[in-house]
């Protein structure tokens, strides 16, 4: 199906066609046409899946047709993202797109961690489209910087992951200020309670579009879990990384102090390695991805900072050197290799102290991958384990586990459910 026959007009058929998109994916077969109607979307697709183009494509065909800011501060889209990395990577979407455009639209990208002033003469004179974490778009509102009563349309990408840092309160003030006549898209690749307490208090008669996990919109990853001693993880990963020459590789790691470490023996081994994690500077965070993805960086070492939300192209492995804490950190960091329709390898190493967690990750995922042990870095911690169950139908018989219930994943949180709730309350009481 071509992109001419989801309604949007010759100007951006060309620009999709300029950034290589051939066809649209399904979440923008679905999406664009409500979109453009003016209709509220609730979208459950996975990273990778288009998601982002879906939404920049119509608002920014709705935005070809200019209409006169009614403020000097007002704004007419608000983007609401929920970390730095995300806000950038939307607002290169959306520069990518609006470059091939006849009108131009001005966009003002906002964050914290690095100076307001800058942001602030950005937004002089109000802006079309503002993409915004939480509470920067606070700080620039109580300094007078903008003001949303003239949104249009909101957008809420990553709405769980949104919740799950902690920003409930920070929506809960930015959605009071909005108009309540808006167009409302809604976004996230995960749907608990809570997220469907968001959505209800945020959406009318939304169109629900959930793109279904089918080889089409399913990643092509390799998922491999390696057996390895804790203690020679390093070693292990630096052979691997040699072994194969590999040109990329994002490496997760529990912590900062971790990343640090492992990224200084990498380099000790002529690996260009950096670590990435939230106490580095915005400035020094940038920097690394702009050299992963320039190919001047061979490995980034991450926290699970770097788990959600980005799209680093052509990436073709990543390691779980720790493991993550749920099941859907597990998924969300394997996402970022295997973007739009490429090939990618994850893997997963496994230690004495690890290996009951993992049988959990599986279980939850309904995975069951094989253990595998690389010559050399046979584990001699790891003894012979009762055979590991994987789901029916999946797994080789070859895996192991050793079943002695230690570990967690991580369950859901009332808490945040009840702080959800309120909200809700609170919107329908306005
Ligand atoms: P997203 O799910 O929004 O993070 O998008 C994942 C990747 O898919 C990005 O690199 C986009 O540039 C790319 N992409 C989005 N739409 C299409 C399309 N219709 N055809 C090919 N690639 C696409």
């Amino acid at each position: 199906m071509p992109f001419s026959t989801l309604g949007l007009s010759p100007a951006l058929v060309g620009a999709a066609k300029a950034l290589g998109y051939m066809e649209p994916t399904p979440i923008q077969v679905q999406a664009i046409p409500t979109i453009l109607k003016g209709g509220d979307v609730l979208g459950l697709a996975q990273t990778g899946s288009g998601k982002t183009a879906a939404f920049c494509l119509p608002l920014l065909q709705a935005l070809q047709n200019p209409t006169r800011a009614s403020s000097r501060s007002s704004i007419k889209t608000l983007i609401l993202v929920p970390t730095r990395e995300l806000a950038v990577q939307v607002g290169d979407a959306i520069h990518g797109i609006s470059q091939h455009l006849p009108v131009a639209v001005k966009t003002t990208v906002v964050f914290g961690g690095v100076s307001i002033n800058p942001q602030m003469m950005g937004l002089r004179g109000g802006a079309d489209i503002v993409v915004a974490t939480p509470g920067r778009l606070l700080d620039l509102i109580d300094h007078n910087a903008l003001n949303l009563a003239n949104v249009s349309t909101l957008v809420l990408d990553e709405a769980d992951r949104l919740l799950d840092l902690g920003f409930s309160d920070e929506l809960t003030r930015i959605l009071t200020l909005l108009p309540p006549q808006r167009q409302s898209l809604f976004f996230s690749a995960t749907f608990d309670s809570s997220v469907q307490a968001l959505a209800d208090a945020l959406l009318r008669n939304p169109a629900r579009i959930e793109i279904a996990a089918s080889p089409k919109t399913t990643p092509q990853i390799a998922q491999r879990a390696i057996e390895v001693d804790s203690n020679r993880r390093t070693q292990l990963l630096r052979h691997l990384i040699q072994q194969h020459k590999w040109p990329r590789v994002l490496v997760f790691v529990a912590t900062k102090h971790a990343a640090e470490i492992v990224a200084d023996k990498l380099r000790k081994a002529n690996i260009w390695a950096e670590p990435f994690h939230g106490m580095l500077s915005q400035g020094k965070r940038t920097q690394v991805l702009t050299d992963f993805k320039g190919n001047r960086v061979q490995v980034v070492v991450a926290t699970d900072l770097a788990a959600r939300g980005l799209d680093i192209a052509e990436l073709p492995v990543v390691v779980n050197y720790d493991l993550p804490r749920s099941s859907d950190d597990y998924l969300h960091r394997i996402g970022r290799t295997a973007r739009a329709g490429e090939k990618g390898v994850a893997i997963s190493f496994i230690s004495r102290d690890t290996a009951a967690h993992f049988d959990l990750i599986e279980k939850r995922n309904a995975i069951g991958l094989a253990r595998e042990r690389v010559a050399d870095f046979e584990p001699a911690e790891i003894s012979d384990h009762a055979p590991h169950r994987a789901p029916d139908g999946i797994g080789n018989g070859n895996n192991h586990g050793n079943g002695n219930g230690n570990g967690g994943v991580k369950g859901n949180r009332p808490n945040k459910k009840d702080k959800l709730r309120a909200i809700a309350a609170q919107l329908a009481a306005k």
